[in-house]
């Protein structure tokens, strides 16, 4: 509530969910109306009666929904006083987070998040809308759980009656969405909470909400082909925006390849180009000893680079180079009749320089960047450097839904960390039909039925084929390394049902929060969730997580360690 005492006059400005609206008091019409009107403050909760009126001539107020109108006050009520603020609601000053996040009541009584919050339930509501009509159902599936192997840690909850076990809080709903399809219903959805005890980064909660999808007797195609109907529907309804179909698909190796990265942000060129051939016979050590230890060489090309980027400019991105995982960053300008400038130019022949001018399409101004390493290192640093420069020097176009799919992954990478080979997405993921042939000689050669949905650069969902046949998943714990009694203990229940006529079947899992995140042009997911959690994953306004009582302790069968019990009194 802001006011503005005019002699005679008080203006008021009275917010609800759905907008502000201007109220007049006017000392003439109710003496004591006025009177408690001055006295208001910021935030107060009131019940006002009165006539709405169109606002004289000359005070209209266009930037605002209500500006014309206003409501020429008769009685007022205060319903509640409210104390100093910690902070004005919608005020854009620096705020603290922890602050905004321990009055996040407060906070959300300002337009953008009420807004983001508001955008969010009718983006549910339309999911539902569209998919009920589709003939899915709604179906629960438990948040006390069994862990279910998505590759995270699991949050787990200590059972009381059963002292020494503990339920896992889901991941996601995938076994047993996969086990509804065994059951029957053809077509499942859910808009489900997952929980994942991971390190945060801005775009991660350790509970974030994912809309679940599962589909019997379907291929790919139809999965693409529902998904692609679905946001069509609901940006249309939603924005008014008609998205171009079928949306743009890319194969992983070529995304890999040309972005170096499998969620390429394909606004913009600056395409990672290989020129691993062109060098072979280099002049410079590091490029032709690179190539025989079997690396790669490649390059980005930024048009007019020399415009955008100082020589100091060159020098700061050497040094981020090296945070990306890089060992150094090469680099020509192209200056006048396709001669090639600064860096490394003199190491270059006229025949590599001719080549590689041609290749990259490169014109007098522009800057080439190269990297020498394993092709993991390069695809990884190049494509990194290709998004830094996008933003830092603004080359994306703005207002572009750029919605794509990447398909063909591999099944299986090999994990140095665990010095085993294990499953890309899950382990329940179908092989590329071609491929299973393949499984026993050259199984990191195979792909998989598996696609990702990736918006204006970030994976905003993903899914697969899933295997239905018992000896295929059989084979594929062979190749993961695991037991049958292994797999019988994680996913025993799985494998079970698998075996009682399981139809062929696939699904796919979107980021809701991620999504919502991108459409509000937020930078992170806690401004589209009511009551996020902090990078520490914990929660000011309620004080969670927090120290519990001994008995509680007690009756769950635990006793803390030292360290623990430190830490709490520490507190
Ligand atoms: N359960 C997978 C995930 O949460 C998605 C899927 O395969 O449907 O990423």
């Amino acid at each position: 509530m802001h006011y503005r005492d005019h002699g005679g006059l008080v203006f008021i400005d009275l917010r609800d969910y759905s907008g502000i609206l201007q109220i007049v008091f006017d000392e003439n019409i109710d003496k004591e109306s006025f009177k408690i009107a001055k006295k208001l403050k910021n935030e107060y909760v009131v019940s006002i009666t009165g006539t709405v009126r169109k606002r004289p001539e000359g005070t209209v107020n266009i930037n605002l929904k209500t500006g014309g109108i206003e409501l020429l006050a008769k009685s007022i009520q205060v319903l509640n006083a409210c104390e100093v603020l910690p902070f004005q609601i919608d005020e854009e000053t620096e705020v603290n987070e922890f602050t905004r996040l321990k009055y996040r009541y407060l906070d959300l009584r300002s337009k953008r998040l009420k807004d983001n919050l508001i955008f969010r339930s009718k983006f549910t509501h339309l999911i539902r809308e569209f998919l009920n009509n589709k003939g899915f159902f709604d179906i629960e599936t438990p948040f006390l759980t069994k862990s279910t192997p998505e590759g995270s840690r699991d949050f787990l909850v200590p059972s009381r009656l059963n002292h020494g076990h503990f339920f896992a809080l889901p991941q996601s709903p995938q076994l047993f969405k996969q086990i509804l399809m065994v059951s029957g219903f053809e077509r499942y959805y859910q808009i489900v909470r997952c929980f994942r005890d991971e390190d945060l980064r801005a775009d991660r909660q350790p509970e974030f909400t994912q809309l679940d999808m599962e589909m019997s007797f379907v291929e790919t195609k139809d999965i693409i082909s529902v998904t692609e109907e679905l946001f069509a529907f609901i940006l249309n309804k939603l924005l008014g925006i008609k998205l171009e179909r079928p949306f743009k698909v890319l194969d992983y190796d070529e995304a890999m390849d040309k972005y170096g990265g499998d969620k390429p942000d394909t606004r913009f060129g600056l395409t990672l180009i290989n020129l691993t051939d062109i060098f072979i016979k280099s002049s410079l050590n590091v490029f032709k000893d690179n190539i025989a230890r079997g690396g790669v060489i490649k390059a980005v090309c930024f048009q007019n680079g020399s415009i955008f980027l100082s020589r100091k400019d060159i020098d700061e991105l050497l040094t981020l180079i090296k945070d990306f995982g890089g060992k150094g960053l090469a680099w020509t300008k192209v200056g006048e009749n396709n001669s090639l400038e600064g860096g490394i130019s003199k190491f270059i022949s006229d025949e590599e320089k001719n080549t590689l001018i041609a290749r990259l399409a490169a014109k007098n101004g522009d800057i080439i960047f190269y990297q020498a390493d394993s092709k993991k290192v390069v695809g990884n640093v190049l494509g990194r450097l290709r998004l830094h420069l996008a933003k830092k020097y603004d080359l994306i176009p703005k207002g572009i839904l750029d919605l794509l799919w990447v398909v063909n992954f591999p099944l299986f990478e090999f994990s140095e960390e665990e010095k085993r080979i294990v499953s890309v997405h899950h382990p329940f993921t179908h092989p590329a039909k071609n491929d299973i042939d393949k499984l026993e000689k050259d199984p990191l050669s195979v792909k998989s039925d598996s696609y990702d949905l990736v918006f204006n650069g970030e994976e905003i969902g993903g899914g697969s084929i899933r295997i239905h046949d018992p000896k295929l998943q059989s084979k594929i714990f062979e190749i993961l390394s695991i037991s049958p009694d292994d797999a019988k203990l994680k996913f025993g229940f799985l494998l079970d049902a698998l075996s009682f006529g399981a139809p062929p079947h696939g699904g796919i899992a979107f980021g809701i929060d991620r999504i919502l995140m991108l459409l509000r042009n937020e930078s992170s997911i806690r401004d589209v969730i009511a009551f996020p959690k902090t990078q520490k994953a914990y929660c000011p306004l309620s004080d969670a997580p927090s120290a519990v009582k001994d008995i509680q302790l007690k009756e769950l069968g635990i006793k803390l360690l030292e360290t623990a019990i430190k830490n709490i009194k520490s507190e």
